[in-house]
């Protein structure tokens, strides 16, 4: 995730502003929100941040909106799934990054599956877990040089 993606807590004019604009409702379910108590409020991100494109502010008035606490968790929890694939290819494109950049510095190079097994797949830290055992002739496997 991008380091300018970091939940910021609203500025008092922010709040203000969607509070008027929201007319003291939450944005979801309309109920009366509760200001009286601490933690009934909950200021939410519409687009949520970890969807938000690089080079947008998640944090912008337009893209909050107050909720009531039950609405909040509710909408925390349906993102939950989305949130976990994101994560995944952020994963994903780590690894394919890392190989691009070994790649172009010269350090991508092959190892064959033999290699693996004789440097000691067991313990080893580069094992990447892909082995294929039914291939008799191992297929060249890819690493980086850390
Ligand atoms: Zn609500």
């Amino acid at each position: 995730m991008a380091e300018a993606h970091v939940r910021k807590q609203l500025t008092r004019s922010q709040l203000a502003q969607l509070i008027l604009s929201q007319e003291g409702k939450c944005a979801a379910c309309q109920c009366k929100l509760d200001f009286t108590q601490k933690g009934q409020v909950i200021d939410e991100h519409i687009v949520p941040i970890f969807s938000t494109p690089e080079g947008v502010d998640p944090n912008r008035t337009e893209n909050r909106e107050l909720r009531c606490k039950p609405c909040a968790t509710k909408k925390t929890s349906s993102e939950a799934p989305m949130r976990a694939k994101v994560r995944r290819i952020e994963g994903e494109n780590t690894q394919a990054d890392k190989r691009e950049r070994a790649k172009e510095e010269g350090r991508y190079r092959p190892i064959q599956g033999k290699a693996l097994v004789g440097g000691g797949f067991a313990g080893s830290k580069r094992f990447n877990g892909e082995i294929n055992w039914k291939t008799p002739t191992p297929t060249p496997r890819w690493t980086t040089e850390e």
